[in-house]
């Protein structure tokens, strides 16, 4: 492809991009294809000579929409929103152009400078102390991108455990760092996000997960409780990750504060009262490409003090060193891989364009909508609010066991109509909804519980049916014994009775069922008609 051609083929996608953005409600919101659908219909080889562009393309809209979830999609409220914008797609297409790899500041300046500045912006807009950010005065501390919330959470337990190993080894010198690191222990609320087990994990340190309050908020009570019981067991507490700022951290602990979601709200000043206690922090993070309208993959971390995270994670060979080294900041040490991409564009092409007042509109109407579908839900007394809702989540369920509410989930994502993720609160199935959509409207929030009563209504008259059948079973039970008497009329008749082969079995019946199949099966292999 040539410039002439890039410049065609490049409005071409601007258009189909647009086109597909304007159309996407047409669709599914999430594909029917079954696992190895692609392997089936594209060559198993790699074509030897190139191909025409009007053949790639068509295979995208052929061959590659059928497979795609659209996470844009106006009925998509699974997880947490997947950020995009126009300004944000096309700062990532210019960082694509420019294709630095902005590793240290002489690999790229201006990649590593408005990184900096660009986090310190967004510092400031979330309201994190001037500690944390790399212009105030005399600050150790600083912003940097990393490629998820994960890595925030991971790169955070890495540096708070080279730390402590540090500390521990100039008490103990002669102790070796395997022995330090057995003892070391990590702490995490049971609602922690999984990435916290992860990284644990991967920095082979101890983790205990602590049980939440009723509200699902860690309390420091509970915390210095576990850490005092660890220390009587000879264990060395050093690392503490809580989703938002409501836990004290205890002396000699890294707090890292992960608000991967919730913290891009802290934006507008009513979101601010959760930041109440980051002053214990060390690190922070929240993702713009969740809830900023950003595109993936943008995930702002920041330290309270930028020497302790890179000490972790200094290497220093010769071919990566440059005269600038001593007074500018090499990003390469902040975090775990080399190459960088120029992500701090698209966020500035973001907050510039939409400006805070902008962002602030973004995240508010996404909350008032969620409060919409609140009410709609506790409006209807089949169903209950599972959450307290303060941003753009709802926990919900119907008012009924798990697998009543794990039936409507499933029901109602196999239409294809409408796409929501479950989770666990204190052991029973609860459904996600998530307003997700960039330009999310009433009508969407209307349209996704329409689906949702329709299917529920469904499903609680097929149990209504199905308790009736189940106490037409109840009175026979007593057949047990006779079943194995019975002729074959009279177990057409019992069968037609009962409905059961239209149901599910009731757990209570399973038994007498399976005599009853028994039997069954037994007069069609020997003819026996007793
Ligand atoms: N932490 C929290 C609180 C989250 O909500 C999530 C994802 O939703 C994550 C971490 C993981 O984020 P990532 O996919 O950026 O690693």
């Amino acid at each position: 492809m040539d410039s002439a051609e890039f410049r065609q083929r490049g409005r071409e996608m601007v258009d189909y991009i647009v086109e597909y953005m304007e159309t996407l409600g047409e669709r599914r919101v999430t594909p029917s294809v079954e696992p190895g659908y692609l392997r089936e219909i594209i060559p198993k080889n790699a074509p030897e000579e190139g191909e025409k562009w009007e053949e790639i393309m068509s295979d995208v809209e052929s061959k590659i929409m059928p497979g795609v979830a659209h996470w844009q999609h106006p009925r998509f409220h699974a997880y947490f929103p997947s950020g995009n914008s126009f300004p944000s797609i096309l700062g990532d297409m210019l960082s694509d152009g420019i294709g630095a790899i902005g590793f240290s500041w002489a690999a790229s300046p201006a990649c590593t400078e408005l990184e900096t500045i660009v986090l310190d912006w967004l510092g400031q807009m979330i309201g994190l102390p001037d500690e944390f950010l790399s212009f105030s005065d005399n600050s150790k501390g600083g912003g940097v991108m990393q490629s998820s919330a994960s890595e925030c959470v991971l790169v955070s337990l890495l540096a708070a455990r080279a730390q402590k190993i540090k500390e521990l080894k100039t008490l103990h010198p002669f102790v070796e760092e395997g022995v330090l690191l057995s003892k070391l222990v990590a702490y995490c609320s049971k609602e922690a996000h999984s990435c916290v087990e992860k990284a644990a994990m991967i920095a082979f340190t101890k983790l205990r997960i602590l049980d939440p309050d009723e509200n699902l908020s860690l309390r420091g009570t509970t915390l210095a409780q576990a850490i005092e019981e660890d220390r009587a067991l000879g264990l060395i507490p050093f690392f503490v990750s809580a989703t938002l700022g409501t836990t004290s951290c205890e002396a000699g602990t890294w707090l890292h504060v992960d608000a991967a979601y919730a913290g891009n709200a802290f934006i507008c000043p009513e979101f601010k009262y959760l930041m109440d206690g980051i002053e214990f922090a060390m690190s922070f993070n929240t993702n713009p490409n969740k809830w900023l309208l950003t595109n993936f993959d943008c995930s702002t971390m920041w330290v309270r003090d930028r020497f302790k995270l890179t000490q972790a994670m200094v290497v220093d060979p010769l071919y990566l060193q440059h005269s600038h080294s001593g007074k500018a900041i090499d990003y390469r040490h902040w975090g775990i891989p080399l190459s960088r991409r120029f992500r701090a564009l698209k966020l500035w092409f973001v907050i510039r364009n939409y400006g805070v007042a902008g962002l602030q509109n973004y995240i508010r109407e996404h909350c008032r909508l969620a409060k919409c579908f609140e009410s709609l839900v506790k409006a209807d007394e089949r169903f209950e609010v599972c959450n307290t809702v303060k941003m753009g989540l709802v926990c919900f369920r119907v008012k009924g066991d798990n697998e009543l509410n794990q039936k409507l989930l499933l029901n109602i994502n196999a239409s294809g109509k409408l796409h929501m993720v479950p989770a666990s609160i204190h052991g029973r199935f609860i459904i996600r909804f998530c307003v997700c959509a960039q330009d999310a409207k009433d009508s969407d929030i209307e349209y996704a519980w329409n689906v949702i009563t329709d299917f529920a209504t469904e499903l609680l008259n097929e149990e209504v049916n199905l308790s009736k059948s189940v106490l037409s079973l109840d009175g026979l039970e007593s057949c047990d014994e006779h079943i194995d008497q019975l002729e074959i009329s009279e177990l057409m008749d019992l069968m037609e009775t009962v409905q059961f082969p239209i149901q599910k079995p009731h757990r209570k019946h399973g038994s007498w069922l399976k005599l009853l199949g028994t039997r069954v099966r037994k007069i069609v292999k020997n003819g026996d008609s007793h």
